[in-house]
């Protein structure tokens, strides 16, 4: 009996050994899975971006086609991604912030959340006047805001620059989008730039005045209100107007190049702007991130870039697009864009004393 239970407990052992034995290469082999998975969550850059699926997935698709480098990526407007980042903070799930205007990207390092970034390619490929000071952002793509007008009730002669829609004979012509869309707001604070806020503001009031409907809530409604006769001139970005076109190739519009010549600040050239983008202080791959920004200005991406939306490449040896080439060239404003960022609240606060909502 007593010999027996000895053998039952001995049994017993062995077996629990048998099964501490087994149990331990389980042990360190799911480790090393977690281990792998870690690796491979090292290797994604996951990217919170504002620009739309179909402008970012065919770039990402093919970095990862020639890195084996996986991007994930979450898509939103520009200021619930900046918030959200901000309110992630340490957390944030982002390695790379990417967005529209320089307002906003200057607005998302002022919160802290872009890292500065040391890069021989990025300083290289991107002018000096696209990036931050710091090197927290980096320009992608460049887009004129510009003046359309209507090629049946008005005539390039008749225009001039960006100040001159404020004249009388723009009166009840004029369509404008939403002064709380930071395009407008970046356009309105490099005329402060230009002019100093007194003068700036004279100008904005001007365009109050001429306006013929209340302010649209996008680039698109502008160009069709001045196809539906309701207004003969407007302000947008090139790229609506690409598609607007692209769409309906017989729409009487046109673009116009503003502020070409002229005294200094009026022939300041074409306000430009930006798409951009910045690593983030919470990225957990910062190097990936790094990485991907570098290729994103390098010479292959910038052509995809560029094209899939219309606008022109940063890097100065990339031509545009045939089409956005055929709109002709023209001279940009070569202010510094984080301009638009620094004087943004300045911007907003002379809109709204001028009555532009
Ligand atoms: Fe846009």
């Amino acid at each position: 009996m007593m010999c027996q239970l000895t053998k039952a407990v001995l049994l017993a052992m062995v077996f629990a050994l048998l099964i501490a034995c087994s149990a331990e290469p389980e042990g360190t082999s799911a480790l090393e899975l977690s281990g792998e998975k870690v690796a491979q969550k090292r290797a994604e850059v996951v990217v919170y971006s504002a620009r739309k699926e179909h402008l970012i997935k065919p770039l990402f698709d093919r970095y990862t086609e020639i890195t084996d480098v996986p991007v994930s990526y979450v898509t939103d407007s520009a200021g619930p991604l900046l918030a959200r980042l901000v309110a992630e903070g340490e957390q944030a799930q982002a390695d790379l912030l990417m967005t529209v205007d320089a307002g906003n990207l200057w607005r998302a390092a002022e919160q802290g959340v872009l890292r500065s970034l040391t890069s021989e390619v990025l300083t290289a490929n991107v002018p000096k006047n696209l990036r931050d000071v710091e090197n927290r952002w980096f320009g992608l793509s460049v887009r004129a805001r510009t003046i359309v007008y209507s090629s049946d009730r008005v005539t390039p002669e008749e225009l001039s620059s960006y100040e001159a829609l404020g004249e009388d004979q723009w009166r009840g012509r004029l369509c404008l989008r939403t002064a709380k869309k930071v395009y407008n707001q970046s356009l309105v604070a490099t005329l402060i730039a230009a002019h100093g806020e007194q003068a700036a503001e004279e100008f904005v009031k001007g365009w109050v005045a001429n306006l013929a409907l209340a302010p649209f809530s996008n680039d698109t409604k502008v160009m069709e209100a001045i196809i539906a006769e309701q207004c003969d001139i407007g302000i947008v970005n090139t790229y609506y107007f690409a598609r607007l076109k692209n769409k309906n190739p017989e729409a009487a519009l046109a673009i116009f190049w503003p502020n070409q010549s002229g005294e200094a600040a009026l022939g300041r050239g074409v306000h430009i702007n930006i798409s951009g983008a910045g690593v983030t202080s919470a990225a957990s791959n910062p190097e990936g991130a790094q990485a991907l920004l570098e290729w994103l200005v390098s010479e292959e991406a910038q052509q995809i870039f560029a094209a899939l939306n219309h606008e022109r490449p940063v890097h100065p040896d990339i031509p545009p697009s045939a089409e956005v080439t055929a709109w002709g060239e023209f001279k940009a404003d070569e202010i510094d864009v984080a301009e638009a960022g620094r004087r943004q609240a300045a911007a907003i606060m002379l809109m709204d004393r001028a009555s532009y909502h």
